[in-house]
C-alpha cells in the first residue's frame, strides 16, 4: 500500500501514521522529519529550509519534492509506505504521482484527518517531543510519568521551535491556503478517505486502522 496522510498540523498525522506503519509493516516517511534531520546535520537543504520552517511557511516545492523523491527511491520503501506531511500543495501532489509513476507505483489512498482549528491550537501549544526518540507527549492529555523525561527512552522532552502560538496560527493559515485544496483534488480522483480526528487518541487510532483495513481487504 502507498498511503498519504493529509490534515492540518496537530491533527495527529504523525502518531496515527506511525501506528499504521507498524501495524501494516510499511515505512513511515515524514517530510517534516526529513527537514529536521537535514537541519540537525546542517546540510544545504536543512539550512535553506530553516527560515521557512521558523515562519510556519512551506519550504519551496522543488526542494521538498527532490528530498522526498530521493527518499522514495530507496529500497526500504518497497514494502509500502505511509507518507506523512507530503504532499502539501497541488504541485507536490502532481510531482508525487509522477515520481510514483516512474517507479511503476501509484497512491493507494489518501487519508484525511480532519480537526477544527481551535482544537489544533490547544493540542500543539501543550505538545512536547522526546529529543532522542521523537515520542510525542502532551502536558495535559498525555503527560510523561516524570516531568520533562521520555517514558520510552529517558530522553529529554522539548517543545518544537514552531509549536509557539504565532507560528501555529501561521501554519494553520498555510494549511487552509495551500494544502486544503488537496482534499477536493483527491476526492475527485476517488482516493480520499476522511477520518474524524476529534476525540480520544485511541478512538481516532481505531478509525484510522479501520480505514486501512478496508483498503487492504476491500
Ligand atoms: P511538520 O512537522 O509536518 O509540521 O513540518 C514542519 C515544517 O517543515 C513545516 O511547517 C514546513 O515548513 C516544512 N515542511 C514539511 N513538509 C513539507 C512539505 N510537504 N512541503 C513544504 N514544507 C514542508
Amino acid at each position: 500500500m502507498h498511503i498519504a496522510l493529509l490534515g492540518p498540523c496537530g491533527a495527529g498525522k504523525g502518531s496515527h501514521a506511525a501506528k499504521l506503519a507498524t501495524r501494516f509493516e510499511m515505512l513511515h516517511v515524514v517530510s517534516g522529519e526529513l527537514f529536521r534531520a537535514n537541519l540537525e546535520k546542517r546540510t544545504a537543504v536543512g539550512l535553506l529550509a530553516r527560515s521557512y520552517m521558523d515562519r510556519g511557511e512551506l519550504v519551496p516545492d522543488d526542494l521538498t519534492e527532490a528530498m522526498v523523491e530521493e527518499r522514495l527511491a530507496r529500497p526500504d520503501t518497497q514494502a509500502g509506505f505511509v507518507l506523512d506531511g507530503f504532499p502539501r500543495t497541488l504541485a507536490q501532489a502532481e510531482a508525487l504521482s509522477d515520481i510514483l509513476a516512474q517507479q511503476h507505483r501509484q497512491l493507494t489512498s489518501v487519508l484525511y484527518i480532519s480537526v477544527v482549528d481551535q482544537e489544533i491550537v490547544t493540542r500543539l501549544a501543550g505538545r512536547r517531543i522526546c529529543r532522542n526518540c521523537q515520542a510525542p507527549y502532551h502536558l495535559t492529555f498525555k503527560p510523561p510519568a516524570q516531568a520533562g523525561i521520555c517514558d520510552v527512552c529517558g530522553g529529554a522532552l522539548e517543545q518544537r521551535a514552531d509549536d509557539n502560538p504565532a507560528t501555529i496560527r501561521a501554519r494553520l493559515k498555510t494549511f487552509h491556503a495551500q494544502t486544503a485544496p488537496l482534499i477536493q483534488y483527491y476526492k475527485a480522483a476517488g482516493l480520499l478517505l476522511e477520518i474524524d480526528g476529534q476525540g480520544e487518541v485511541a478512538v481516532v487510532k481505531e478509525r484510522t486502522a479501520a480505514a486501512a483495513r478496508r483498503l487492504l481487504y476491500p
